[in-house]
């Protein structure tokens, strides 16, 4: 394969950005598609060429193969990077790339639709001696069948989308009397966020610890793994906080899950940046939950403490070369947090807020890094994703990243709208965080809004309007619109999100 000369990156915000920075220093330059509710964005000014494809929804922009396809033609690209969400996880497109002659940065189409759906991807991953939760193998048609299957493995169980993704068509189920109810909705919601109504059964694990392994492959069959991600603090089964190592595992836990995940990867014959999921019981026994075939929003946590940045990797292996190192030669070295900073009501059940960045002032200094893709002044969109940055702070130990993530959210200044920096503080500080006994429920068992100190800062309010008064900001001094009613229902935003 040949050196890749021109990238397109068919995606927008923090994550653009974040492959263009890396593209750049590998002086490939770069071309931004955006929609017209990006025209200002970080993303396309960085880039190379920026091509306006077509309106704010995304079914006009960012998914829009046709367009995105033509732009490569009539600018000479000859590959295109996905990101995550959007077209990163669709192998119609990755096969489309592939056939007009371009370079998908990413793993084949065959190993994306195997990984894309959980249960081809257990049955893929069910020749080697991986680890699964009991459950149904087959997705569900006869109902009375998976009640007897349901009542054998003991409830509470968990109904789940085979096409699932983001948290959507899962429904937990207590007893036997609300399983038909439970099933109608997963079916539907599974048919309506995904066009694939199959659902199937797992045994619901009641105190788990969601821990992923990031694993790379190349396309002369050499498949390693980065260590593991910590993932279990969630808000509706999606990920807000994560950290690598994981506090929870032992070196021979590691280094059991750490073969699982290359042996999942090698089940479909993998290569790109993937992660292979877990979900870890009280006793740490871990089952594999689902492999995602593409950068991760939390890939920089393992960036930190491997010192590969996997943006690059991904490039050389789309390039055609072998992995420049083998298992051996990576060592996991310091801790690393990563927050997402969600334009979200943490003390309204974490629902998406809008609104204009009044003041927007990132934090700095040592250790600590943020990937975002906005600036004072934007708005966030209605249409997208409503995460505004990702804070990553690194530290020769756990307690040295806590510290300096709670120094880095005091010193972060955003008005205009609602943020998760507050809840994110809130863990930093909570005992169960700070000793490691949390897990997937962290949130229901200790969260509640009276806990949160809304004020980031020592003086939070007086040092933003301060800032935001040097920099000439047209915001100076209006604190006050933090506290603006929000207008939007959820089920609107559910409609618009799309899933990570
Ligand atoms: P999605 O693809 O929709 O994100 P996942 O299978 O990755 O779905 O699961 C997302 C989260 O849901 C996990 O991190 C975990 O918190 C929870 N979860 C998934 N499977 C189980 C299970 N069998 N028992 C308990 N919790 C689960």
């Amino acid at each position: 394969m040949p050196a890749i000369r021109k990238i397109l990156v068919a995606n927008r915000g923090e994550i653009a950005l974040r492959i263009m920075r890396t593209a750049r220093e590998m002086n490939i330059p770069t071309v931004a598609v955006f929609s017209e509710a990006d025209r200002t964005s970080p993303h396309v000014r960085y880039a190379d060429e920026a091509v306006c494809i077509g309106a704010a929804p995304s079914s006009e922009s960012y998914l829009h193969v046709d367009k995105i396809l033509k732009v490569c033609r009539e600018l000479g690209v000859d590959a295109i990077h996905p990101g995550y969400g959007f077209l990163s996880e669709n192998a119609a497109f990755a096969q489309k790339v592939k056939d007009a002659g371009l370079i998908f940065i990413g793993p084949s189409p065959e190993s994306i639709e195997v990984m894309g759906s959980k249960l081809a991807a257990k049955q893929a991953a069910a020749k080697y001696n991986i680890p699964m939760v009991p459950g149904t193998p087959d997705a569900i048609d006869d109902r009375d069948e998976a009640k007897r299957i349901a009542s054998t493995i003991g409830y509470p169980i968990l109904i789940k989308a085979s096409a699932g993704g983001g948290g959507k068509g899962m429904r937990v189920v207590e007893n036997e009397a609300e399983f038909d109810e439970q099933m109608d909705r997963a079916v539907s919601e599974a048919q309506a966020a995904f066009g694939d109504g199959s659902v199937f059964i797992e045994k619901y694990i009641t105190s788990p610890k969601h821990i992923e392994i990031q694993v790379l492959g190349d396309h002369h069959g050499n498949i390693v793994h980065l260590f593991e991600r910590e993932c279990s603090i969630q808000r509706r089964h999606q990920k807000v906080v994560e950290e690598a190592p994981s506090i929870s595992i032992t070196p021979e836990i590691r280094a059991e899950m750490g073969r699982c995940a290359v042996d999942v990867a090698r089940s479909c014959g993998y290569y790109g940046a993937g992660t292979v999921e877990f979900i870890m019981d009280e006793d740490r026994n871990f089952y594999f939950l689902e492999m995602n075939t593409r950068l991760q929003v939390e890939h920089p946590v393992t960036e930190m403490i491997t010192g590969v940045d996997l943006v690059q990797e991904m490039i050389r292996i789309a390039e055609g070369h072998p992995l420049a190192f083998a298992q051996d030669d990576l060592r996991l070295n310091g801790h690393a947090i990563e927050i997402r900073v969600y334009a979200e009501d943490a003390a309204n059940h974490f629902l998406p807020d809008i609104g204009t960045l009044h003041t927007y002032v990132k934090p700095d200094g040592n250790g600590v890094r943020v990937d975002d893709g906005f600036i004072q002044g934007m708005e966030i969109p209605i249409y997208y994703d409503p995460m505004i940055a990702k804070l990553i702070t690194y530290g020769e130990d756990r307690e040295t990243a806590i510290r300096k993530m709670i120094r880095a959210i005091d010193e972060y200044q955003i008005t205009g709208v609602q943020t998760t920096l507050p809840f994110c503080r809130f863990v930093m500080e909570h005992n169960a965080f700070v000793d490691g006994s949390f897990d997937t429920n962290f949130v229901a068992r200790h969260f509640h809004p009276d806990l949160l100190n809304t004020h980031t800062g020592r003086d939070g309010a007086a040092l933003a309007a301060l800032i935001s008064a040097m920099l000439d900001a047209p915001s100076a001094g209006r604190e006050s619109v933090q506290n603006e009613p929000v207008s939007i229902t959820a089920s609107k935003w559910r409609a618009r999100r799309y899933a990570l």
